[in-house]
């Protein structure tokens, strides 16, 4: 969690003031969350309304727990064959998770969730040979100041290469096009700045690694962190202006029929279902259910 406040003792029936309570920290994702909307970052940061895992999001923290014990290994155990044992012995631990139990997997949902993490687990092999990486770190915690901003985050990966570290960050997600790539450099871009405040070195470059698909990257400069951290700077000071004056403007668009909150949110309850009536949205993303 990367604010720390009083935690409402109601859901509100429509959106009610908040208690201004500053933010102690920013992370990339909860950054991402502020510029999709205002106002869902309010009900999940400042109201802390539940938002549970979904099974994409259980999938992906299941692969990155083999993934960060396979990268510990020393190079030459860094195998398939291992990955698939880590796999079976990690399964119990998950399986029994309380929001991995909440998925109410029946033994088909169990093959299809396993299934989509060998697919991640195994997509690794078509990146890199993990036996030729030197590990530097693995889910590093990095608390560090970027600028004015109080930075949190885990960052996946750390390798030192030949010609200089490299941060990575592991998604298990389809690979994004178009517009959206610099969106998504400019996630591990904040963590390539916040390895250098941590560290005092500047990492070379940074990569995603969508596993199974492809890998993006991006050279490590100076100018690239700063611009990030400037970026990162602008929605700070413009969460901590919503804050003081207890407004969370609703950025309804199609984002709003996948929203935990849409229940909670009348702008976005009305947005879906004119998206439902233009026939925009399908009738089984997760909101709908809230305004059918
Ligand atoms: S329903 Fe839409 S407008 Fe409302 S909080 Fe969610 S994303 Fe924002």
């Amino acid at each position: 969690m990367v604010v720390a406040v009083d935690t409402p003792t109601e859901v509100p029936a429509s959106v009610a003031p908040v208690a201004s309570t500053e933010p102690r920290h920013l992370s990339p994702s909860s950054a991402v969350v502020f510029e999709q909307c205002p106002r869902r970052w309010r009900f999940r940061y400042l109201d802390r309304l539940p938002d549970p895992p979904g099974e994409a999001a259980l999938v992906g923290t299941f692969v990155h727990r083999i993934l960060e014990r396979l990268l510990g290994e020393v190079p030459a155990e860094r195998t398939v064959e291992r990955a698939r044992a880590i796999a079976a012995e990690e399964w119990p631990a998950h399986r029994d998770q309380a929001e991995v139990a909440a998925l109410g997997l029946d033994a088909d949902g169990v093959r299809r969730f396993k299934w989509q993490v060998w697919q991640a687990v195994n997509g690794l092999w078509h990146l890199e040979d993990p036996t030729g990486v030197e590990v530097v770190a693995t889910e590093q915690r990095l608390d560090v100041q970027l600028g004015a901003v109080p930075f949190l985050g885990v960052l996946d990966r750390v390798d030192a290469t030949a010609d200089g570290v490299v941060v990575s960050d592991y998604k298990s997600g389809r690979a994004p096009g178009g517009a959206y790539v610099a969106d998504k450099l400019e996630q591990v871009l904040l963590y390539a700045a916040a390895w250098r405040a941590d560290s005092g070195t500047q990492p070379k470059r940074a990569r995603l690694l969508y596993l199974g698909a492809r890998s993006i990257e991006i050279e490590v400069t100076a100018d690239r962190l700063d611009q990030a951290v400037g970026r990162l700077h602008e929605r700070w000071d413009a969460l901590n202006d919503c804050v003081r004056c207890e407004r969370f403007e609703p950025r309804t668009g199609p984002l709003c029929a996948w929203c935990p909150f849409a229940a909670q949110c009348p702008e976005g309850s009305r947005e879906i279902r004119r998206r439902l009536d233009a026939g925009l949205v399908p009738p089984h993303a997760p909101a709908v259910r809230h305004v059918a």
